[in-house]
C-alpha cells in the first residue's frame, strides 16, 4: 500500500542506533515512534551561549557556559523536591544546579564534589540564590566548544536529554530519501522554498523560516487534499434519504421550549437527512448552548424513518451521561436507546451487552450511544443511517476519515463541537463542511462570577468551598495539569483528593483517567445524584459533563491550561438557575501571557472571543490547547503558519483536484507520497475504493 520510497521513514525508532527498550518509552511519550516522527520533531528554538569566567559577568535569564566546581550535593527531603548541587565559580560565587525527578541520578554521576566541569544552561534567580535548572551540558573538558555554538532545543520527555535527541535526529535525517516535488513548482520558486529533504535538514540546523514554512505547507497541503478527497468521495456515494413523519418527536416532552438557534439547526439537519447524498455537517455551539437536544431530534428523525442512529462520545463518562440523558428524554417517545462502551462486558454484564448487540442486528435498538467501541468489527447494525459525533475536536483526523469511509451506504454524519473555531482553523479542521451554529444561549443563564486567586490563599478557598457545600450546593475541583504526563495528573489529583477528604469526608469523590471504569462510573453517579458534593478530577471532566446543581468550579494552576480548555471547564457550571462561580487558582510566578489569559477569563464568557484571543496571545503556539490533550491536527504547522499559509495550501489543493489531474500524472504520484507521508492516506484509499 505505502509507496516503497517511504519505507526508510516508516521504520521503527528501535532501528536507530542507541535506541533500546529504555529509550523507547520516553520517545513514545513524545509520539516519536518512527524515523519520520524523529525527523519531523523540529526544534522548539535555538540557543547560543556566552562563555563567562564567573557569574558576576552574566545576566539573569542569560544562556551561559561557565566552569564550576561542585562543593556539595543536597537531596531534598521529599521525593518530589529538587536535587541541588551547589557549585563555585572561579571568583568563589556559589550557584545551585537544580534537578528534578530522575535527572538527579545524572547529576550524581556528572558532578563529583571537588572536580571542575563545564556547565551550559540558563542562569536564573531562585530566591536570593542563582541557579541553573537542568543544565543542557555538563562536560569535563571542551568548554570552549560550547560557547558561541548554536544548538537546537527540542521538546523532551523524562529520560531524554538534548544531546541524546540531537543524535537520534541526525541519524534520522541521514535516512531521509530524496522525494519528488509535490508542491506546485511555480509556488516553490515564488516562495524560494528549498526541496523537501533540504528543508528538513535546514530546519534542524538553525533559524530558517523558509524551510519551516515549506514543511508546514506540506502538512497543510496534505491535510487539505485529504479533506477534499474524502468530501468528493462522500458526494459520490449514496446515503439513505431519511424523512421523518414527526410521530416520535411529537411525543417528546421537553421541559423547555427550543431556542430559535436550536430550531434552525434542526431544520437544516432535517433538510440534509432527506437527501440521498450523505450529510456532513458540523454543529457548532458554545458550552451549554444545548447541542444534545439537537442531536436527539436528529436521531429521532432517523428512527421515524425506520433507520438507526449512533452517538459517538470521546470518553466513557460522557457516553454514560449522554446515554442517561437521552434515555430519559426519549422515554415518552418509545424509542429504544442503548449503550455500548469498550469495556462493556465487565461493566454492564455480558448479557446486557449481548442483548444490545442483538437489538442492533434486528433493528430494535433505535439509538446507540457509546465510545469508539460502537464501530468495532463485531458490532453489526441492521440499518445505521446517522452518526453523531460529540465533541468532535477530541477525535483525530484519521478517525474522522475512517468513519466517513465505512459501510456500503454512507451514513449521514453530524459532528458537534463546543470549541469555537476561528475561521482559518475551521478550514484546517473540516475543509468546507456545512455548518450549523447555535449562536443563542438558552434563556435564564446567569453569568459565572469568575475570580483569579493566588495559590497562597488556599486556606480561604477551602473555607469557601466548605461554605458552598454547607449551603447544600455542589462543586468541582480540577487539579493541575502536569506537563506531558497523565500519571503526573493522576498523582496531583490523588494528593488533592486525600487532603480534601480529610476535611470533607465521604462527600468528596475522585475521578481521573486511570481509574477502573466501574470506579469512575460509581463516582460520577454519586456526584450526579447529589450524594457526593465535591468532585475532584483531572481534565477528564473537561468535555460535556452536565450536572446542573454544581455551581462552583475550582481550577488549580489555572495558568497551565489553555484558554479554550479553561472555557470548557468553566462551562461545567452555570447550567442551572442558581448563580455560579469559578475560582482560578494561580501560582505566585506568572508570565505576562499567562496573566493576560487569566484576566481575559475574568472579563468574558464568550467562547469565540476567547478562541480568537487565544490565537492572538499564543501566536505560534499551540492549537487551542488541544496539543495538551494529545490530539493535534498538525505536528509541524503552528497557528501563525496556519493563518498565513493555509488559504494558499487549500487553493493549491483545489486547483490540483479540479484542473491538475488529481492523483494522476507525475505530480499526482508525488502527491500520493505526500499523503502517505503525513498519514492522510485514507484519502487515497477512499478514492481508489470508490
Ligand atoms: P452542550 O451544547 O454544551 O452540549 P447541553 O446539551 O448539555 O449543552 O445542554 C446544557 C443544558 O442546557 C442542559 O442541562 C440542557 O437540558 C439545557 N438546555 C438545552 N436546551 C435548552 C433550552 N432551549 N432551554 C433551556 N435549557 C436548555
Ligand atoms: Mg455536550
Amino acid at each position: 500500500m505505502r509507496p516503497e520510497a517511504l519505507n526508510p521513514l516508516f521504520a521503527e525508532v528501535e532501528t536507530l542506533e542507541g535506541v533500546g527498550p529504555k529509550l523507547k518509552k520516553p520517545l513514545t511519550r513524545l509520539r516519536l515512534e518512527r524515523i519520520r516522527d524523529v525527523a519531523f520533531h523540529l526544534p522548539e528554538r535555538f540557543v547560543s551561549r556566552r562563555p563567562v569566567a564567573n557569574i558576576d559577568e552574566a545576566g539573569e535569564g542569560e544562556q551561559i557556559v561557565i566552569a564550576l566546581t561542585a562543593v556539595e550535593h543536597r537531596a531534598s527531603r521529599s521525593s518530589r523536591g529538587p536535587y541541588r548541587v551547589l557549585a563555585r565559580d572561579d571568583a568563589g560565587n556559589v550557584i545551585a544546579l537544580t534537578y528534578f525527578g530522575r535527572a538527579s541520578y545524572t547529576a550524581r554521576k556528572q558532578l563529583p564534589v571537588g572536580e571542575k566541569r563545564w556547565v551550559a544552561g540558563r542562569l536564573e534567580r531562585y530566591g536570593d540564590m542563582l541557579q541553573i535548572v537542568h543544565p543542557d551540558h555538563v562536560l569535563e573538558d571542551g568548554g570552549a566548544s560550547l560557547g558561541h555554538l548554536t544548538e537546537p532545543v527540542y521538546r523532551l520527555s523524562e529520560g531524554l536529554t538534548q544531546p541524546l535527541l540531537a543524535k537520534l535526529v541526525a541519524q534520522a535525517l541521514e535516512r531521509t530519501p530524496d522525494l519528488p516535488e509535490w508542491i506546485d513548482p511555480a509556488e516553490v520558486v515564488r516562495e524560494r522554498w528549498p526541496d523537501w529533504r533540504d528543508a528538513l535538514h535546514l530546519a534542524h540546523r538553525g533559524e530558517h523560516p523558509a524551510a519551516r514554512d515549506r514543511l508546514a505547507y506540506d502538512e497543510m497541503l496534505a491535510n487539505s487534499l485529504a479533506l477534499m478527497l474524502v468530501r468528493a468521495d462522500n458526494r459520490a456515494r449514496r446515503g439513505t434519504p431519511l424523512t421523518g413523519d414527526g410521530r416520535l418527536r411529537a411525543k417528546l416532552a421537553l421541559p423547555f421550549p427550543l431556542t430559535g438557534a436550536q430550531q434552525r439547526s434542526i431544520a437544516e439537519i432535517e433538510g440534509d437527512l432527506a437527501q440521498a447524498t450523505p450529510m456532513l455537517r458540523l454543529l457548532q455551539g458554545d458550552v451549554g448552548a444545548g447541542k444534545t437536544v439537537v442531536a436527539l431530534e436528529a436521531m429521532l428523525i432517523a428512527a421515524e424513518a425506520g433507520a438507526q442512529a449512533a452517538l459517538l462520545a470521546p470518553t466513557e463518562i460522557l457516553a454514560r451521561q449522554h446515554f442517561e440523558t437521552l434515555r430519559r428524554m426519549a422515554a415518552p417517545t418509545g424509542a429504544r436507546v442503548e449503550i455500548l462502551t469498550g469495556r462493556g462486558s465487565s461493566r454492564s454484564g455480558g448479557k446486557v451487552r449481548e442483548a444490545t448487540l442483538m437489538g442492533l442486528v434486528d433493528g430494535s435498538v433505535d439509538i446507540l450511544v457509546g465510545t469508539h467501541a460502537i464501530f468495532q468489527e463485531q458490532v453489526a447494525y441492521r440499518n445505521l443511517a446517522l452518526v453523531v459525533i460529540d465533541e468532535q475536536h477530541r477525535f483525530g483526523v484519521s478517525q474522522r476519515l475512517m468513519l466517513a469511509g465505512k459501510g456500503k451506504r454512507a451514513p449521514h454524519v453530524l459532528a458537534m463541537t463546543a470549541t469555537p473555531i476561528p475561521r482559518t482553523l475551521q478550514l484546517a479542521d473540516y475543509g468546507e463542511l456545512d455548518v450549523s451554529k447555535l449562536d443563542e444561549m438558552p434563556p435564564g443563564r446567569q453569568p459565572i462570577d469568575t475570580r483569579v486567586v493566588g495559590i497562597e490563599r488556599m486556606e480561604d478557598v477551602i473555607a469557601g468551598v466548605a461554605r458552598h457545600l454547607e449551603g447544600g450546593q455542589q462543586a468541582y475541583w480540577v487539579c493541575p495539569m502536569v506537563r506531558e504526563s497523565e500519571e503526573g495528573d493522576t498523582a496531583a489529583a490523588e494528593a488533592r483528593f486525600a487532603a480534601l477528604r480529610e476535611r470533607f469526608g465521604d462527600r468528596v469523590v475522585l475521578v481521573h483517567g486511570q481509574l477502573a471504569p466501574e470506579a469512575k462510573d460509581a463516582a460520577m453517579e454519586r456526584f450526579a445524584s447529589g450524594h457526593a458534593k465535591l468532585l475532584v478530577a483531572t481534565t477528564v471532566i473537561e468535555v460535556g459533563v452536565d450536572v446542573p446543581a454544581a455551581t462552583l468550579m475550582v481550577i488549580e494552576q489555572a495558568e497551565r491550561f489553555g484558554l479554550a480548555q479553561l472555557h470548557q471547564l468553566r462551562g461545567r457550571v452555570g447550567r442551572g438557575a442558581e448563580k455560579s462561580a469559578c475560582l482560578l487558582l494561580r501560582s505566585d510566578v506568572l508570565s505576562e501571557v499567562a496573566r493576560d489569559r487569566l484576566k481575559l477569563m475574568r472579563e468574558t464568557q464568550d467562547g469565540f472571543r476567547l478562541a480568537e484571543e487565544d490565537l492572538r496571545l499564543r501566536g505560534g503556539g499551540e492549537l487551542l490547547g488541544t496539543r495538551q490533550s494529545g490530539e493535534t491536527l498538525f505536528r509541524i504547522a503552528n497557528l501563525e503558519q496556519i493563518a498565513r499559509l493555509l488559504p494558499t495550501a487549500h487553493d493549491d489543493a483545489r486547483l490540483l483536484m479540479e484542473h491538475g489531474g488529481g492523483l494522476e500524472g507525475p505530480r499526482g504520484e508525488a502527491v500520493r507520497l505526500l499523503l502517505y507521508l503525513f498519514e492522510r492516506d485514507a484519502g487515497v484509499r477512499t478514492l481508489r475504493g470508490g
